[in-house]
């Protein structure tokens, strides 16, 4: 570590170094880590917390879980693969960033993240801000009502929900309806202008999935089994994900 000194125990139970060789490619081993750093060099997180993916793969492979399970950095990754595509051993450092995160006392978690999944759990719209079926259709409804009567050329303009046998069954950031719901406008817009057929549904909309940061399985699992059978329920082919 270049500005903290961590003591490593000889003997110290480690859970992570394991997971760390399940993830090295068949027959390897850590020293196939070549420390070249190629996978810090691209990486987004690089710096945060003075931390790299390259020291937090070593942390795991030295054993330093209580570190591991201590250090912000866990969650400043946003998991987007770019350290695997760079690896010239292709260690998947993400997987173990995962394996990591599944493993902090919930308490602990990021208090945004932790509680955003626990709120999406709560109704059927899966929204992470808990908004429910009846103030969804009525944000959607309102914003288009006023475009229509005030915005030139889309005085027809579609906000259809629940339509059977849409093609496509778009879903929504929960943040626009409660915060900016303008924000919608220019996607409706744009689906009007190119005659999509297009539809959200009252159940299963929100775009995103906080359990699925936290690592929390069993909700990311419920909250996908829900936007999948809403999909499903109205019979549309292609599910548009803005995320
Ligand atoms: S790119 Fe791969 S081999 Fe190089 S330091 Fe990172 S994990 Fe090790
Ligand atoms: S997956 Fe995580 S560690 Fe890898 S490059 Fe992206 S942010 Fe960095």
């Amino acid at each position: 570590m270049s500005s903290h000194v961590i003591d490593v125990e000889p003997g110290r139970k480690s859970t992570f170094k394991d997971q760390v060789m399940a993830l090295l490619p068949e027959g390897g081993n850590l020293n196939m880590c070549l420390t070249c750093g190629l996978c810090s060099s691209g990486c987004p997180a690089t710096g945060l917390e003075d931390m790299d993916p390259r020291k937090f793969l070593r942390m795991a492979a030295l054993g330093l879980d209580d570190e591991l399970l201590s250090t912000p950095w866990a969650w400043m990754c946003s998991m987007c693969q770019r350290c695997i595509h760079a690896c010239p051993m292709k260690i998947d450092i993400p997987g173990l960033v995962a394996n990591v995160r599944r493993h902090w006392p919930k308490e602990n978690q990021p208090k945004g993240i932790r509680e955003s999944c626990e709120m999406a759990l709560k109704h059927d719209t899966c929204s992470a801000m808990g908004t429910n079926e009846e103030d969804w259709r009525f944000v959607v409804e309102d914003v288009l009502e006023e475009i229509r009567e005030t915005q030139e050329g889309f005085e027809k303009l579609q906000a259809p929900m629940d339509k059977k046998d849409a093609h496509f069954f778009l879903n929504q950031n929960s943040r626009e309806p409660v915060t900016e719901p303008d924000e919608m406008v220019p996607l409706w817009k744009i689906l009007h202008l190119v005659g999509a057929d297009w539809t959200y549904g009252s159940k299963g909309w929100a775009a995103e999935n906080y359990c699925l940061f936290c690592q929390d399985f069993e909700g990311w699992e419920k909250i996908t089994q829900v936007k999948a059978k809403a999909v499903d329920d109205l019979g549309c082919k292609v599910w548009l994900n803005t995320e």
